[in-house]
C-alpha cells in the first residue's frame, strides 16, 4: 500500500515562489510541506544570477519587509551591489544584487530547513486531489482541494496547496531545431499537474522565456572591455542587514557588431521563434538577440553584460544575448563579440516553452475560483522572474495558513504596495505576455520606494503574525531615530533657516546637512536616506497621499461575495459577463477590468446604493 501523510498546507515546487509560500506558511503555525521535484535545486535561479532591479528590487524589499527570505538570501551571497536609476529620483532607484549564484540557491535551502513546522521533501507530483462541495453559495467553489497525489500513488492530504511549479508543466526546451522535454536545463518536466487542472476546468495557456550561453571564465579576454564594478557602498536587501563587507567583483561590458546580425539574419530560418517550431508569446521587453535584430534592425549594436555567477566557479552568465538558435551558430556568433574571440561555452542558450495558468482564474488572495483552498503562485500565474515569483508566493503561503483558520485574508492594496500592484494587474487584467513588474506600473510610486517598504508593511507582517520580533523592534528604533533626526533638522539653523527647509532645496544634499551639522555623522545611512527623501518630496507625497484618500473614498466601495450582475439594470451584457468572471471586490478593482467603463460603474453604483438591493 502507498503511503500517506497529513499536513495542513502543501507547497509544490521549491522554486523562488514555493519557498516563500511554504515559510510563509510555517511561520503562520500551519504544518507545511514543501514538496519539489530535487531538493538540490530548492530556490535555483534559473536563467540570471541576480535579484533585483527597476521595479523588481522594490518586490525584493517588500517582501522582505514582510517577513520573506529572498533578501537575506541575497544580503548572505551578493557579488556585486549596483543601485540602478540613480541619476533619477528615488521612486526610480532600483537596487539590484549580483548572486553566487550556488551560494544563494544553498542558503535559500538553509533557510527552508530552519524554518520550524516545515518538512522539505524530493517528490514529484503528479495529481491534485478534491471533493465536491455540496453546499454552496452561487458565488462559492464547487470544488475543495483535499491534498496531492506524488510519483508512486504517494498521498499528501492537505486542506490548502500552493501550486507553484515554474516552467516546468509539459515544458519543451528548444536550441535551434533540438527540442528535449524539460523545464530548465538537465531537469525534467511534468503533465500530470496541468491535467489536473483542465479536468476541473482550468483553462491553460502556453508561454516561452529563453536564456544565453554561460562561458567559461578564464576563456574570455576582458584586456580591452569596459570594467563595471559594483557600487563603492552596497545597498543591502535585508532590512535586518547591517552593511555589506565582502568583496565585490566586477562585470565586464562589451558589444554585438553588425556582422554578428548578419549571421543572426542568415540563421533566422533555423531560430524556433521564426521557424514556426515556437508558436507561444515570450517576455517582449527582454527579447532574445535574434529578436532584438529583427525587431530593431536600425540598430548596429547591442550591449552585453559579461557577469560572474561566484566566487568559486570561473562561469561567466552572457547578460543580453538569450538565444534559442541551433548552437553551432551560438559558437560563431560568441566568438564574434569582442573579448570573446577565444571563449569556451560552458551551456548553451535555449528557450522554453511551458503551461501557465490565465491568472484571472485567481482571486486578490491568489486562491483560484474553481477550487477553494487552491492557491497558484509565480511564473505559473503567467510571470516572469524571481522576485514577482517570490512576492506571490509570500501571499499565497500566507493565505494558504489564513485559509485553515477562517481568517480574512491579507490583501495589499496598489496604494501601499507594488506586491498589491502585481496581484491587482494579474487578477484584473490577466496577461496577454509574460508580466514582469516596472516601476511604471505603480500609479503611486514615489509612496512605494524601496527605502520605505519596511514602513509601509512590516506592521502589516507583524499583523498577520509574519513578522519576526527583531524586525519590529528594529523598526520601532527606526521610528525614533527618524523622528529624532527630523526634530533636529527642524530646530537647528543655518542663515535663520532650518536644515530641513534647506534640504527641500535640490542643490541641498545630506552630505552638505553633516558639513553644516557634523553630529549627524551617527545617522545610519538608511535612516539618513529616508528622512532626506520624505523632507524633499513632502509636497508631492502630500498631493498623492490626498489622490489615494479620494480615490478610496470613491473607488474602495466594496461589492458583496457572489453579486449578481444581472440585477443591475441597464449594465452591458459585455460587461456583466466580464465582472461576473473577475469577480472584483471593489468599485475601483471593477474599474480596472478591461472593457468596463464609467458608465458600468455608475450603473453599479447606483444599484448598490438603493437600500437592500446589494
Ligand atoms: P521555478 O523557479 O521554475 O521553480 C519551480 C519549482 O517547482 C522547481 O523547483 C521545480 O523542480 C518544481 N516543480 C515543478 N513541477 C513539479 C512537480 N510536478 N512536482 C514537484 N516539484 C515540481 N526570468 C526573468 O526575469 N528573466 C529572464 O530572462 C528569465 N529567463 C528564464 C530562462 C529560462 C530558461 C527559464 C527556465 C526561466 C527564466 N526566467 C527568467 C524565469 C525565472 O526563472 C522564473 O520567473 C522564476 O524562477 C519563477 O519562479 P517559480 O518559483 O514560479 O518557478
Amino acid at each position: 500500500m502507498s503511503a500517506t501523510y497529513n499536513f495542513d498546507v502543501v507547497v509544490i515546487g521549491g522554486g523562488h515562489a514555493g519557498v516563500e509560500a511554504a515559510a510563509a506558511a510555517a511561520r503562520l503555525g500551519a504544518r507545511t510541506a514543501l514538496l519539489t521535484a530535487n531538493c538540490d535545486t530548492v530556490g535555483q535561479m534559473s536563467c540570471n544570477p541576480a535579484i533585483g532591479g527597476v521595479g523588481k528590487g522594490q518586490l525584493v524589499r517588500e517582501v522582505d519587509a514582510l517577513g520573506g527570505l529572498m533578501g537575506c538570501a541575497i544580503d548572505a551571497s551578493g557579488i556585486q551591489y549596483r543601485v540602478l536609476n540613480r541619476s533619477k529620483g528615488p521612486a526610480m532607484h532600483g537596487p539590484r544584487a549580483q548572486a553566487d549564484k550556488r551560494h544563494y540557491q544553498m542558503e535559500v535551502k538553509h533557510l527552508i530547513e530552519s524554518t520550524p513546522n516545515l518538512v522539505l521533501r524530493q517528490e514529484t507530483i503528479e495529481g491534485l486531489r478534491f471533493e465536491e462541495v455540496d453546499d454552496v453559495g452561487e458565488s462559492r467553489s464547487k470544488r475543495r482541494i483535499t491534498g496531492v497525489i506524488a510519483r508512486g500513488g504517494i498521498e499528501y492530504r492537505a486542506e490548502a496547496v500552493v501550486l507553484t511549479t515554474g516552467t516546468f508543466l509539459q515544458a519543451v526546451m528548444h536550441t535551434g531545431e533540438a527540442r528535449t522535454p524539460g523545464g530548465r536545463a538537465g531537469e525534467g518536466t511534468t503533465a500530470g499537474v496541468s491535467h489536473a487542472l483542465q479536468e476541473i476546468g482550468f483553462r491553460l495557456d502556453r508561454f516561452k522565456t529563453g536564456t544565453p550561453c554561460r562561458l567559461h571564465g578564464r576563456t574570455i579576454n576582458t584586456k580591452y572591455l569596459q570594467e563595471q564594478p559594483g557600487d563603492e557602498i552596497p545597498q543591502q536587501f535585508s532590512f535586518l542587514t547591517n552593511s555589506i563587507e565582502r568583496e565585490q567583483l566586477s562585470c565586464w561590458i562589451t558589444r554585438t557588431t553588425p556582422e554578428i546580425h548578419e549571421v543572426i539574419r542568415q540563421n533566422l530560418h533555423r531560430a524556433p521563434m521564426y521557424s514556426g517550431q515556437i508558436n507561444s508569446r515570450g517576455p517582449r521587453y527582454c527579447p532574445s538577440i535574434e529578436d532584438k535584430v529583427v525587431r530593431f534592425s536600425d540598430k548596429e549594436s547591442h550591449q552585453i553584460f559579461l557577469e560572474p555567477e561566484g566566487y568559486r566557479t570561473h562561469e561567466v552568465y552572457v547578460n543580453g544575448i538569450s538565444t534559442s538558435l541551433p548552437r553551432d551558430v551560438q559558437d560563431v556568433i560568441i566568438r564574434m563579440i569582442p573579448g570573446l574571440e577565444e571563449a569556451e561555452i560552458m551551456r548553451y542558450g535555449y528557450a522554453v516553452e511551458y503551461d501557465y495558468a490565465p491568472p484571472d482564474q485567481l482571486t486578490l488572495s491568489l486562491e483560484s475560483k474553481p477550487v477553494s483552498g487552491l492557491f497558484l503562485a509565480g511564473q505559473i500565474n503567467g510571470t516572469t522572474g524571481y522576485e514577482e515569483a517570490a512576492a506571490q508566493g509570500l501571499v499565497a503561503g500566507t493565505n494558504a495558513a489564513l485559509f485553515l483558520q477562517h481568517a480574512e485574508p491579507m490583501i495589499l492594496s496598489r496604494e501601499e504596495s507594488y506586491i498589491g500592484v502585481l496581484i491587482d494587474d494579474l487578477v484584473t487584467c490577466g496577461v496577454d505576455e509574460p508580466y514582469r513588474m516596472f516601476t511604471s506600473r505603480a500609479e503611486h510610486r514615489l509612496a512605494l520606494r524601496h527605502d520605505n517598504a519596511d514602513r509601509r508593511l512590516t506592521p502589516i507582517a507583524q499583523r498577520f503574525g509574519l513578522a519576526e520580533s527583531a524586525r519590529v523592534t528594529r523598526l520601532q528604533q527606526k521610528f525614533v531615530e527618524i523622528e529624532s533626526v527630523t526634530s533636529t533638522l527642524n530646530d537647528h539653523r543655518v542663515n535663520g533657516v532650518t536644515l530641513a527647509d534647506l534640504l527641500k532645496r535640490p542643490e541641498v544634499t545630506w552630505k552638505n546637512c553633516l558639513e553644516m551639522l557634523p553630529s549627524l555623522a551617527v545617522v545610519s545611512q538608511e535612516v539618513a536616506v529616508q528622512i532626506e527623501n520624505d523632507i524633499r518630496y513632502a509636497g508631492y507625497l502630500r498631493v498623492e497621499q490626498q489622490r489615494i484618500e479620494r480615490r478610496r473614498q470613491h473607488g474602495e466601495k466594496p461589492i458583496p461575495e457572489g453579486f449578481d450582475y444581472c440585477r443591475v439594470r441597464h449594465l452591458r451584457a459585455e460587461a456583466r459577463e466580464k465582472l461576473e468572471k473577475i469577480r472584483p471586490r471593489t468599485l475601483s478593482q471593477a474599474g480596472r477590468v478591461s472593457g468596463i467603463t464609467p458608465t458600468d460603474l455608475t450603473q453599479i453604483l447606483l444599484h448598490l446604493d438603493q437600500p437592500g438591493r446589494a
